[in-house]
Formats: C-alpha cells, sequence, structure tokens
C-alpha cells in the first residue's frame, strides 16, 4: 500500500511500526457548533483509510480527540450564559449523532481535552527541563522553537521566512517572548474562563499541545499515521512535532496524511466565511449516505466544490448501486441451480478483475474515486448478467463482494426504510406533478420506475396510495 506522505511529499509504501497494526491519530473538531460538511471530509475520509486498514487484515487503533476547552467554545458559553461545558458537552453529542448518520465509526477512543490536563502539565513541565519551553512572567509558558532543529519539516518553511514574516508584528500580551516563532504551551486565565491549577499559573493550555499528549497517552511515543485537513499542516501540526519529538527524543508519526478541502464557490467552506452547510441541513435533504458518497467520489487529496449538481450525481449513483443490490437479494430467492455455470465461472474471473482493480485503487493512497468506478463497473456485470436464470452460487458471489466493497467504503447496501419510504414519496409527488401538467409519457415512466422498486401505486378518491409487492 502506498501512501502520500506530507512530510516527504512522496508516496511511500506501507510499514507499520508493529507488523499488522496501525496506530493512527486524527484531529478532531472544536465543539462549539454543528459541525459543517467540511469538517466532515476528514471524518468519512479518515474513517474511510482505517476501514480499508481493516480490510486489509490490519487491527487499528483509531484515536480522535473533541477540543472542548477554546476561545470560541468559552465565547458561545458567554453569549448563552451557560458554562463551557455545557456548550462542548451539548456539540460532542450533537457531532457524534452526525457520524452515525455518515456512518463514520467511532474511534477505539475519544479523549476530551478537559481530561488530560494532568498528561499536558507533565509534558510541559518535561519541555521546560529539557530546555525547549519556557515560562514567561505573567506565567505564559512558551515552546522555544529554535531549540528543534527539525523546526518546518511538515510544512517545508524555514525559520528564517518565519522569522521575517514577523518582523514588523508585535502582539499585544505576547511580550514576554523569546521569539515571535514560539507558541503558546501554557496561557493565564482571563476573569470568567475555565482554568486549571498549574505551576506556572492559574490558566489552561494552548491548542497544540493537547494531541501530542493524547496520542502518547493512548497510542504511545511514536505512531504510523497522523492525519487532519491540510490546514492543520502549519501550526498546529508542525507544533505537534515539535512538541512530541522534543519530549520523547523520537520520531513522531511516520506518516502524515492531509485532505484536501471542501470547497464551495472554489473558496473554502468555514465557519469564519460563512459559506457553509452543517451536516444537520443536508441531512433534511438527503440521507447521509449520499453525502459520504459524495465526498469519496473525489480523491481526498484533491479540492472538491460541493454543489447541487454533483450531490444529485452521487444520489443517482448511489441509487443505481443500491438499486441493484437489492436486485440480487431478491434473485437469491428466486434460484433454482445451487452451483455455477461455465459462463458464471467466466463472469466470475471477471468479477476476481474487478476487485484486483478496486485493490489497486485503494493500495495507491486511497484512490476511492477510481475505486468507485470498479464498483459501478461490477454494478454493470451483475445488471447485465445476473436472472432469475443464475445460479445461487452466483448471485451470492455478486452481492456478497459489492456489500463488502461498499462497507469498505462506509456504504451500506440495504437501504434504511425511512429513507426508501421518503424516496418513493418523492417519485409519487414527481408523478403527480407531470399528470397535473399532462405529460402522461413522464408520469407513467415514473410508475414504471416505481413498478421495478417493488412499488404499486392505487389511485383512489383520497389521493394516490402505494404498497410493496
Ligand atoms: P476545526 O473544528 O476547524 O478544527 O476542524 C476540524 C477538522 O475539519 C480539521 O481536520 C480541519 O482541517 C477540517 N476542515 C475544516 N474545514 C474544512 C474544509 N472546508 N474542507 C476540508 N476539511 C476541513
Ligand atoms: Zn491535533
Amino acid at each position: 500500500m502506498k501512501i502520500f506522505n506530507t512530510l516527504t511529499r512522496t508516496k511511500e509504501e506501507f510499514v507499520p511500526l508493529e507488523p499488522g497494526k496501525v496506530k493512527m491519530y486524527v484531529c478532531g473538531p472544536t465543539v462549539y457548533n454543528l459541525i459543517h460538511i467540511g469538517n466532515a471530509r476528514p471524518m468519512i475520509v479518515f474513517d474511510t483509510v482505517r476501514r480499508y486498514f481493516e480490510y486489509k487484515g490490519y487491527q487499528v487503533d483509531y484515536v480522535s480527540n473533541f477540543t472542548d476547552v477554546d476561545d470560541k467554545i468559552i465565547k458561545k458559553a458567554i453569549e448563552e450564559g451557560v458554562d463551557a461545558d455545557t456548550i462542548s458537552k451539548r456539540y460532542i453529542a450533537e457531532c457524534k449523532k452526525d457520524m452515525e448518520g455518515m456512518n463514520v465509526r467511532p474511534a477505539t477512543r475519544h479523549p476530551l481535552a478537559t481530561e488530560e490536563i494532568c498528561g499536558m502539565l507533565d509534558m510541559i513541565q518535561t519541555l521546560i527541563e529539557k530546555g525547549h519551553a519556557y515560562a514567561a512572567e505573567d506565567g505564559t509558558v512558551y515552546f522555544r522553537v529554535k531549540s528543534f532543529k527539525d523546526y518546518g519539516k511538515l510544512s517545508h518553511k524555514n525559520l528564517e521566512d518565519l522569522q521575517s514574516g514577523f518582523r514588523e508584528i508585535k502582539v499585544t500580551g505576547e511580550e514576554g517572548k523569546e521569539d515571535p516563532n514560539d507558541f503558546v504551551l501554557w496561557k493565564p486565565k482571563k476573569e470568567g474562563e475555565p482554568y486549571w491549577e498549574s505551576p506556572w499559573c492559574q490558566g489552561r493550555p494552548g491548542w497544540h499541545i493537547e494531541c501530542s499528549v493524547m496520542a502518547k497517552k493512548y497510542l504511545g511515543d511514536q505512531i504510523d499515521i497522523h492525519a487532519g485537513g491540510e490546514d492543520l499542516i502549519f501550526p498546529h501540526h508542525e507544533n505537534e512535532i515539535a512538541q512530541s519529538e522534543s519530549a520523547n527524543d523520537k520520531p513522531f508519526a511516520t506518516y502524515w496524511m492531509h485532505n484536501a478541502f471542501l470547497n464551495i464557490d472554489n473558496r473554502k467552506m468555514s465557519k469564519s466565511l460563512g459559506n457553509f452547510f452543517t451536516v444537520r441541513e443536508i441531512s433534511e435533504k438527503y440521507d447521509l449516505q449520499v453525502l459520504r458518497f459524495f465526498m469519496l467520489s473525489a480523491h481526498y487529496r484533491s479540492p472538491l466544490n460541493f454543489s447541487a449538481d454533483l450531490m444529485e450525481a452521487s444520489k443517482n449513483g448511489l441509487d443505481r448501486i443500491l438499486t441493484a443490490a437489492e436486485r440480487l437479494r431478491e434473485l437469491k430467492g428466486k434460484a433454482k441451480e445451487e452451483k455455477l455455470s461455465s459462463q458464471e465461472e467466466e463472469n466470475a474471473a471477471v468479477l476476481a478483475a474487478l476487485t484486483e482493480k478496486y485493490e489497486a485503487a485503494m493500495d495507491d493512497d486511497f484512490n476511492t474515486a477510481d475505486a468507485i468506478s470498479a464498483l459501478f463497473e461490477m454494478v454493470k456485470l451483475a445488471n447485465s448478467t445476473a436472472s432469475e436464470e443464475s445460479s445461487l452460487a452466483y448471485v451470492n458471489l455478486l452481492l456478497e463482494k459489492i456489500d463488502m466493497l461498499c462497507q469498505v467504503m462506509g456504504i451500506l447496501t440495504e437501504r434504511k426504510k425511512e429513507a426508501l419510504d421518503q424516496e418513493v414519496e418523492d417519485l409519487i409527488a414527481k408523478r403527480q406533478a407531470a399528470r397535473k401538467e399532462r405529460n402522461f409519457a413522464l408520469a407513467d415512466e415514473i410508475r414504471g420506475k416505481l413498478l421495478e422498486m417493488g412499488i404499486v401505486l392505487e389511485d383512489t378518491r383520497e389521493g394516490v396510495k402505494w404498497k410493496r409487492v
């Protein structure tokens, strides 16, 4: 398997630290609002990476945090007149609901920053003792960037360039910094903010330290993969490397993976620009499997532009797969022969070749776009070769393969009943509209489509009724 490593900017063969195991850390969201579909991209992408490793037989230890102490959470708490904890707990619960809707499996662990303060104090203390950090007079503790010779290796920046960028900028409140590049590990509390006791001052952690501490505690000093959106490369991940490698004296993560942005009108979707849709909003219009399918239709390192057209295309594409799987399930009940015929054996060889195509795409830095093309070819094969004359073995072979390869993408091939009911209702509404416009050809076409789905319509005085046959 090959993975594009941001650290080396090349695709590298995946070699785990421990054979058969993958230790993976993915930076999670800051919980002060419902997540938007930009935040959903890394969740879906890295959940798929995890599933594919498992498909290949690896045991994956997957850790993803919730940042539950942060300026934005505190601001929101003040606005609502509640404490920060109320805000973060509420949005963690909401985020978990969205994850479930998108079939993003819970991580092996979801640590919370506020529950890991002790570990952060320990790591900061170690960094001070080793000369990598210092406390300023006001109790702020800074990481001494110059003390870490590899600073910049992930983002491919050099310290001199960073230095010149800072020359003119003086930030009030940071007078105790030795160097403008130094970053905060611990900061003094402000009035009304949550705080913890520490040897330096009553205060709270900077953002970067939590991930170094949680990765160490739950996965160890060295991990295989560290991942997140590409906006995290600098400064967040660069700073995590500086902290972890200085504290542990070991290389931190072997592979750094970063997803490109989900854009809208070619600009990054973000809370601050206000150009976002929440996952919740999308769920009102679509089954969230459609969102998942849409996200995986592009390679994770390519920017992806969100649009209604692309969502509709994803809906139709997903529909084709689900309808094919449904038909195969029906055919299972009708098969007369048990064993493969000689023609079916030839078709089975085509199916095996398509499986190899799927795996080759996924082995090549998780190219889900090409893997989905292979899936579509399988659907085509199923639609053109499976019939009531097929053997049970052949129908099972097709169904199990399509089902499993969809599951690797986090797609369930059995439609949720509510989603299906909604789809039927929508089609009936469309047929009614067509009839009203006296477009009987379209109305008949829709009736035919419904019939294919096993839905029979009955036009009654009270309106259209439908039942499954
Ligand atoms: P945040 O809550 O802003 O820290 O973001 C949580 C995760 O979502 C991080 O991995 C970000 O890189 C990622 N993220 C935020 N916005 C986008 C976007 N528009 N496209 C892709 N990933 C994003
Ligand atoms: Zn992080």
